[in-house]
């Protein structure tokens, strides 16, 4: 258990720029019933974090609070009668905590419960020495992976993998077009999609982005801004179209990554960073039987499997930058910029 009351973390004092952000001591978590306290080595940062920063707006919660999603740390104490769980196990954090009890939740995929709760959303995060969190919300981390590689399990490849197999159903015979891979998911979607066969067509203002992101296994790239996109696609798949995009840009290109797809294809999102009100382009949805899904997150088992996939096919995110918790400040600074490729770490303790 802690030794003291309090504990260092990043916390929100308010909304708006990175002066709401203050690294200080906050209460140390008391684990409830169910719950174990884990020591955090290491996680890193969303865009959602950002979302937080900014406004918060439509996310129930009360400030001071502590930001972060995803983490990895150890265990300090396990619930009473606990066999999977032991004081000193490295864990990594599943964000979500459903109510257990709704449809939802009773069918096993608690990322659609209303009431679902995530760490540094609706309560403290994971910027902190300590979290405490229910038993099955951690999972024993892949144990030749980084902690900073591990804890960006939790959030960006999770999110790519239910966008790509729960959702799009991508299979090794199919295309799929990932827009924009310098950010997390979209380079957790290039690694997942690449490992199982596909063939991964990416897009990047970034020529520098691009270069690497064939060092990732990506089969075809095209610049956008210099590029027109559905004829870049189109040029790439011998005229056919892809059978699948994976997308969270939004406004600024929706209408063009409709038209990428091939008859029958399905388009895939999980975030609207540059806008959330595209024109729907009906005519083409139906005439061309296209399927556009949503997706947030991932369950339980789908964390379980991505844990599996990631360790047997040695997996392991891309880690673009690590900061120390006192850097929170320019570890949000680099993930705004766009500038990264991969993921931003914080590096919480060593304990
Ligand atoms: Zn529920």
């Amino acid at each position: 258990m802690p030794t003291k009351s309090t504990m260092r973390a990043a916390f929100l004092t308010g909304h708006g720029g990175n002066d709401v952000v203050r690294v200080g001591e906050r209460p140390a978590p008391r684990p409830a019933p169910g719950e174990a306290l884990m020591r955090v080595r290491a996680a890193t940062v969303n865009r959602v974090d950002l979302y937080m920063r900014n406004s918060g707006a439509g996310i129930t919660h009360s400030l001071p609070m502590i930001m972060g999603l995803d983490a990895v740390g150890i265990i300090e104490a396990a619930p009473a009668g606990d066999v999977r769980l032991k004081p000193g196990d490295r864990v990594v954090l599943h964000p979500g905590i459903g109510c257990g009890r709704c449809e939802f939740c009773l069918r096993g995929d608690h990322v659609l419960c209303t009431a679902i709760k995530y760490f540094g959303e609706q309560s403290d995060g994971s910027f902190a020495e300590f979290v405490a969190a229910p038993a099955q919300n951690l999972f024993p981390a892949p144990p030749d992976f980084s902690d900073q590689e591990a804890a960006a399990l939790g959030v960006a490849h999770l999110t790519a993998w239910r966008m790509l197999f729960t959702k799009a159903l991508l299979k090794p015979w199919e295309s799929v077009l990932i827009l924009g891979v310098g950010g997390g998911v979209s380079l957790a979607a290039l690694q997942l999609a690449s490992a199982i066969g596909a063939r991964t067509i990416v897009t990047s203002r970034s020529r520098d982005k691009l270069d690497c992101a064939i060092q990732c296994g990506a089969d075809a790239t095209i610049e956008t801004g210099a590029a027109d996109l559905p004829r870049a696609v189109m040029e790439a798949t011998a005229g056919r179209g892809v059978d699948v995009v994976v997308e969270n840009i939004g406004g600024e290109i929706w209408s063009a990554a409709l038209k990428c797809l091939v008859r029958g294809g399905r388009i895939v999102t999980c975030g609207a960073t540059t806008g959330d009100q595209p024109g729907a382009d009906l005519r083409r949805l139906f005439i061309r039987q296209l399927q556009v899904i949503g997706s947030t997150l991932g369950n339980f088992a789908e964390f379980a499997d991505l844990l599996r996939f990631c360790s047997a096919n040695r997996i392991r995110p891309i880690i673009d930058s690590t900061f120390q918790l006192g850097e929170v400040h320019q570890a949000l600074t680099r993930l705004e910029s766009g500038q990264q490729f991969g993921k931003v770490a914080l590096r919480i303790s060593e304990g």
